[in-house]
């Protein structure tokens, strides 16, 4: 199968459709006093949490093999959708619907990439009504003690790439300002450009990954360079949206979905949000990535599916 980088949308991001988002910020500073308690009683899960990894067993590895190459499930926020036809418009008015948040960290023998950041630690558990009432967010399990608890801190992030710059994606971001940022030229434009927000992002949840020492992508990329870790261009929900593609020994080849589709049923029906940035080319997008999965036999987990990803086994266990 050739790379779809091959493949190119000349897609117009056109006039932007909304502006602001998530917006979380306004909501963190009743958060702040509740976090120092919680930063008390985690160092507590910390050690119980590190203490567990030492017991832990993932899949044995057989001898003679490429090098290991890991996936780690990170939960990374709770999300319900008040009305599911901002997802599927035309349909599901009014209709509610959970659903989930999830990062990864690939671990490679030659250097760590973390893909997505997850809603910001700081939002806690207590869910904030966001998007005009559009979804409730909140945050029980904060990433950074999940990566600490499989042995990494921030600086040991080598790459960091976010599917596409919202900010239940860019969340936790400004903690890996030392990883090498990959992002795809349009996406580059839009969050380093002079208006952000008019994509809906929000330029305070990355301010501190550094532009100058982005590695700007101009469609499919390797990244360790072996094939076996590779970000796909898939753009439509924001203008330099991507996936990834991952191919593990045992598991299989898998792609991360970042919110090509937002739930197993989105995917079925084909239906694209109504505040995505290219209709056009997120149905591209679409054909194209499912060509992928179907000449790989790849399985696409879809990063926001509640069902899917609680099925899958979460940090510290992983898939190899
Ligand atoms: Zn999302």
């Amino acid at each position: 199968m050739t790379g779809i980088g091959v493949m190119r949308w000349a897609h117009d991001p056109g006039p932007p459709r909304f502006s602001g988002m998530f917006n979380l910020g306004f909501h963190l500073g009743r958060h702040l006093g509740r976090e120092l308690l919680q930063i008390v009683s985690r160092a507590g899960a910390t050690l119980a949490g590190a203490l567990l990894v030492i017991g832990c067993t993932g899949p044995s590895k057989t001898a003679n093999t490429t090098p290991a190459l890991r996936v780690y499930v990170l939960e990374c926020g709770n999300v319900t959708i008040n009305d599911l036809s901002l997802l599927t418009p035309g349909e599901d008015e009014g209709t509610a619907k959970k659903l989930t948040n999830s990062c990864f960290l690939i671990d490679h023998p030659k250097g760590k990439l973390l893909w997505d950041t997850g809603i910001d630690d700081r939002l806690g558990p207590e869910p904030v009504t966001v998007f005009n009432g559009g979804f409730d967010l909140s945050v029980t399990k904060p990433l950074l003690p999940q990566l600490e608890e499989i042995g990494v801190t921030p600086d040991e992030v080598d790459f960091l790439a976010l599917s596409h710059f919202h900010d239940d994606h860019s969340g936790n971001a400004n903690h890996f300002g030392g990883a090498t940022l990959l992002i795809q030229r349009a996406e580059f434009d839009a969050a380093f450009g002079p208006n952000p927000e008019l994509y809906g992002f929000d330029a305070k949840s990355y301010a501190e990954l550094s532009a100058e020492r982005a590695r700007v992508l101009e469609g499919e990329h390797d990244v360790f360079g072996d094939g076996r870790v590779r970000i796909l261009p898939a753009p439509g929900h924001s203008p330099g949206h991507q996936v990834l593609f991952i191919e593990l020994e045992q598991t299989g080849p898998v792609v991360l979905s970042g919110d090509l589709y937002h739930f197993t049923g989105a995917r079925e029906r084909r239906t694209v949000p109504s505040f995505n940035a290219d209709e056009a080319a997120t149905r591209a997008s679409m054909m194209a990535i499912e060509s992928f999965l179907e000449a790989r036999g790849a399985t696409l987990w879809i990063q926001h599916d509640f069902e899917q990803i609680s099925s899958l086994r979460h940090a510290p266990a992983y898939y190899d």
